[in-house]
């Protein structure tokens, strides 16, 4: 089955698509850009979900829904947010179809239920939640407003890709109103730190966290901060974003509130976000070409038995032992699927938890009854050990624990030898042209030159990295003053 995925270093975004398929993540569907996640792609996502959601409402967020659509007026309202999602935004202008009789069978767009005011089709909520804040906030006591969403949303991408780019994507978006800068400043950064421990200690995906450059920023925001997370095939991709709207999206929708001395004062804000895109962070940082590696943290299934048997009655007496194990594994938490078909042969098995990472297998023959064994394999290092029966939950229990972690520092080991400080120009081509990975350079501030160097290598600013250290130097292109080096790389 693997045999047929092709290999990383052949061509790795063909690798890509073909995993996300073949392990049954994900399709295209029948609509442009848009894609179907299948029930194993979705409970993967489903955990995703269920530890950041933790993780909000333990940082004191709640959860709420608002609509799907955003009148166009009330779009419009944030000039800078709708500017930038206006060449993304999918439009809904009538209401209803009817019969078109030159065509008998089809529909037309019915001219009479033309809507007096189209709607948008949210590409993010600022608009529609500010202009409901406005209802909520009254005073400081109705501070801060901590809420977060779980939605779908459009975004008319034009290039698309399964799980990292779509034009409707799943994602959580934090929506939040405070009644200082101080606050919400520190709700940005809070957040953004959320996603990056959620990353490194959920997903076993490291992150740099940083600033975003203003051309990169979001629309709307006064400041953006990011996770940056680099891919095996050293392109960088954006995993996570938390944005400091100062009092933008209050001015815009009119949100101001009575402070202690009973003085009128505009709102601050925040928004920060996550996406089915981590779906795609997941894959690309840990997957080998044999498939998916799975997190622990993350597997769907964390351990497969597979019986190997000829007769009946090795399979039963097999099954018998593998039945109390499985009951043992439950106890602690521990997903297991004993994987009892009598379709497949083992080797067939074997091959499609490894396509599918199941991150331990065991399998149990005759053998093993006799001298009372295990054979654990590891999906991350394809390694394969016997293991004595007794004590073999709390064994696998701690193996799971080593996995995610080995996980974890296999990929900080490959992002940490991808990070390369250059000099000059020359340097900053050679390291996107042969070793690839983030380039840290020093660049002079401005948008010409952030462009320039776009132009002439495609690596855009990643991030200014917040643990950075201040530097003096010179930009890698003009030799202009800096202060402080940037990271740059190729991105998804
Ligand atoms: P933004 O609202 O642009 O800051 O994006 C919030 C999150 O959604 C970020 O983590 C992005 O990486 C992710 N994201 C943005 N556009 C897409 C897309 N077309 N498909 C999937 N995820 C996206």
């Amino acid at each position: 089955m693997s045999k047929n995925l092709t290999k990383r270093a052949e061509d790795y975004s063909k690798w890509y698509n073909e995993l996300v398929v073949k392990a049954d993540l994900a399709e295209n569907s029948g609509v442009r850009g848009c894609m179907v996640i299948k029930p194993y792609g979705f409970a993967i996502w489903e955990k995703m979900q269920a530890e950041l959601d933790r993780m909000f409402k333990e940082t004191g967020h709640q959860n709420a829904y608002f609509p799907l659509f955003v009148p166009k007026s009330m779009f419009e309202a944030e000039e800078k947010n709708a500017e930038g999602f206006a060449k993304e935004c999918a439009i809904v202008t009538h209401y209803r179809l009817k019969n078109d009789e030159d065509n008998p069978g089809k529909l037309k767009v019915d001219e009479n239920a033309k809507l007096e005011e189209e709607l948008i089709v949210r590409p993010t909520s600022e608009a529609i939640i500010w202009s409901t804040y406005k209802g909520w906030v009254q005073s400081y006591r109705d501070l801060p407003l901590l809420i977060n969403q779980w939605a779908n949303v459009v975004r008319w991408e034009m290039r698309t890709r399964l799980f990292l780019r779509t034009a409707e994507f799943l994602w959580q978006e934090g929506h939040t109103a405070h009644a200082t800068k101080q606050e919400a400043i520190e709700e940005s950064e809070k957040m953004m730190n959320v996603y990056a421990d959620f990353a490194q200690n959920f997903m076993a995906i490291p992150v740099i966290k940083g600033l975003k450059t203003e051309t990169e920023r979001f629309a709307g925001a006064e400041e953006t901060y990011c996770i940056e997370a680099l891919m095996q095939d050293g392109k960088a991709l954006q995993a996570g974003t938390s944005h400091f709207l100062g009092q933008n999206f209050a001015k815009a929708f009119d949100v101001k509130f009575a402070n202690a001395e009973g003085k009128q004062e505009y709102v601050w804000g925040t928004s920060w976000g996550v996406s089915t895109r981590l779906m795609g962070a997941l894959v690309m940082t840990h997957s080998d070409d044999l498939g998916l590696v799975l997190p622990p943290n993350l597997a769907p299934i964390q351990v497969v038995i597979v019986p190997i048997f000829k007769t009946d009655e090795e399979f039963e007496r097999i099954s018998t032992v593998v039945i109390d194990l499985v009951a043992q594994f439950k106890k602690l938490n521990i997903s297991v699927k004993f994987d009892n078909r009598t379709t497949h042969k083992p080797g067939f098995k074997f091959a499609e938890w490894e396509l599918k990472g199941v991150p331990v297998r065991i399998a149990v023959g005759p053998k093993d009854l006799e001298q009372k064994t295990f054979e654990i394999a590891r999906r991350d290092t394809l390694t394969k050990e016997v293991v004595a029966q007794d004590g073999i939950v709390s064994y696998i229990s701690d193996l799971l624990e080593t996995i995610q972690s080995d996980l974890f520092n296999k990929a900080l080991n490959y992002r940490d030898t991808h990070i390369t400080e250059v000099q000059n120009f020359e340097e900053f081509k050679d390291v996107l042209e042969n070793k690839t990975g983030f380039v840290s350079a020093h660049w002079d501030g401005t948008a010409e030159t952030e462009e320039k160097i776009k132009e002439l290598t495609k690596a855009t600013i990643r991030c200014i990295p917040l643990d950075g250290r201040d530097e003096e130097g010179k930009c890698v292109l003009t030799g202009s003053k800096s202060e402080r080096r940037v990271l740059f790389a190729k991105a998804y």
